[in-house]
């Protein structure tokens, strides 16, 4: 687990950078093991009040007590992950839905339920995926992961994307330098530098990898996402 010093070194920084995007506090892991995540969503909205903050869970220990608990410590969206065959909620999801008319939410506040199959197969990940192989041979297409999002693993270590859930591929530790000189960094640097040029051989996890996202996937997870679809709209 990330040590409490290596979270409050991460989220005064970006509170200096007076941050006002998105914070994910989770990364591959089910964030409601960890009995802390409320103290750290109150300590994340009192350092960043202009944050969206968000967690992705996979609802088995989520409550409808214990999401109100985290709406009123500052977090903005749960997104809970149900999986299970034939659209069917989980038995937590069930009692969640049941008691969901006890929620008092703000307009910035939103809950969103996904319906996944048990044995939904996604991407790859970067090769680390059990339920999906990687491709015969590197593919030629473009990623936007290093470019828009900075992921912190339990050591303070900043992987290359959030599927080098391992660490394989380091670009810095925020323990030892700043999230920003992490970000323009040359490690970084030399990774989109390849990945704008479609290259993935440079790297052994990239090699592996199955994800590619075209120009529309980029924009809607792009900051100016909402700005495109106002301009979209009035087409
Ligand atoms: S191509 Fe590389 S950077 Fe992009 S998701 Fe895969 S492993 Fe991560």
């Amino acid at each position: 687990m990330m040590s409490e010093g290596t979270f409050e070194k991460i989220i005064n920084e970006l509170s200096q950078l007076n941050y006002r995007n998105r914070i994910l506090l989770y990364n591959n892991n089910e964030c409601l093991m960890d009995e802390r995540l409320i103290e750290f969503t109150r300590v994340t909205r009192d350092k960043c009040p202009h944050a969206d903050v968000q967690i992705e869970t996979n609802g088995i220990l989520l409550d409808v007590d214990l999401a109100q608990e985290l709406m009123n410590a500052g977090m903005n969206r749960i997104i809970i992950n149900n999986y299970n065959t034939g659209n069917n909620p989980i038995p937590s999801i069930k009692n969640f839905l049941a008691e969901a008319h006890k929620l008092s939410l703000s307009p910035k506040q939103n809950i969103t339920i996904i319906f996944r199959e048990k044995n939904e197969v996604l991407s790859n990940m970067a090769g680390n995926a059990p339920n999906k192989k990687g491709p015969a041979s590197s593919i030629r297409d473009f990623c936007s992961w290093p470019f828009i999002y900075l992921p912190v693993i339990h050591d303070g270590s900043v992987p290359i994307c959030c599927c080098d859930f391992y660490g394989d591929e380091i670009m810095g530790n925020v323990n030892e330098d700043s999230l920003l000189n992490i970000w323009v960094g040359s490690k970084f640097r030399r990774v989109r530098e390849k990945l704008l040029r479609n290259d993935r051989t440079f790297s052994l996890l990239c090699q592996k990898c199955d994800w590619h996202d075209g120009i529309l996937d980029l924009i809607a997870r792009s900051p100016f996402a909402e700005t495109f679809s106002r301009i979209a709209s009035q087409i």
